[in-house]
């Protein structure tokens, strides 16, 4: 069983494929001591959500071993234990067809209403969220209220605060917000890492200055890696 500790993680000497035709990690290693974030950065098709998608057990990796709180996720914990102290915002939100309370609510089911509404606050969704006429109890999804690509990954952000997980697992949407828009999702997301265990997939400036290491990738491969400033 995984106990959420400190949430410390390690990559060690990491490969994996996909497909047997082309190896898409190649001797992965890194660590992230707990409460402190790690930024990835590099061209797409590097492997950047690979690392994201290995950490949360959508794929065993080929050989090396992911590491965390000193257990090897692959074979010394449950997926379920594993997946209980991490929260993900993924690069594309994918919302269910259910109530947008729901849906932050999946965060934790058993959440009072008065957290789910603090969680859209501190994800800063709230204030659009009572401007539908049904509020919270609107449905989204394909016969829903259809939300843009920021304000799906708000609701996972709000998601993600209300879990308040060990680990946090973000890879940021590469689509172009305003202005206002990037500086209010990169205060949820602050606010959201703050002594939390983090690995991020960067695409803004402010989270890579933000980080306490960068890792660079090509061709999934760790090139380079330091902090902003050394870089
Ligand atoms: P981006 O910045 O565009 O999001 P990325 O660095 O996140 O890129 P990955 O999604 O990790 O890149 O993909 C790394 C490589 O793995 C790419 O060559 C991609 O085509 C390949 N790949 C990703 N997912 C799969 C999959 N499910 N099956 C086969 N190949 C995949
Ligand atoms: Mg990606």
């Amino acid at each position: 069983k995984l106990l959420p500790k400190g949430g410390g993680i390690e990559f060690n000497n990491v490969n994996f494929n996909y497909t047997p035709e082309k190896t898409i990690l190649k001797n992965v290693s890194f660590s992230v001591p707990p409460g402190k974030t790690v930024a990835l950065v590099g061209p797409s098709g590097s492997g950047k959500s690979t690392i994201i998608k290995l950490l949360f057990r959508f794929y065993d990796v080929d050989s090396g071993s992911i590491v965390i709180d000193g257990y090897n996720i692959k074979n010394q914990v449950t997926q379920e234990s594993l997946r209980a102290i991490i929260g993900v915002v993924p690069q594309d939100t994918v919302l269910f067809n259910q109530t947008i309370k729901y849906n932050i609510q999946y965060g934790r089911i058993t959440a009072e209403d008065a957290e789910i509404i603090e969680a859209a606050k501190g994800a800063d969704i709230h204030d659009r969220i009572v401007t539908f006429p049904q509020a919270y109890d609107t449905v989204v999804g394909e016969r829903g209220l259809r939300l843009s690509g920021g304000e799906k990954q708000r609701v996972a952000i709000a998601r993600t605060l209300l879990k308040a997980p060990t680990v946090i697992l973000l890879d940021e949407a590469t689509s172009a917000l305003d202005t206002h828009t990037e500086r209010n999702i990169q205060e949820s997301l602050n606010k959201m890492c703050v002594n939390r265990t983090s690995v991020v997939v960067a695409h803004r400036l402010s989270t890579i200055i933000g980080a306490d290491e960068i890792l660079v990738l090509k061709d999934g491969e760790i090139v380079e890696r330091g902090r902003h400033a050394d870089l």
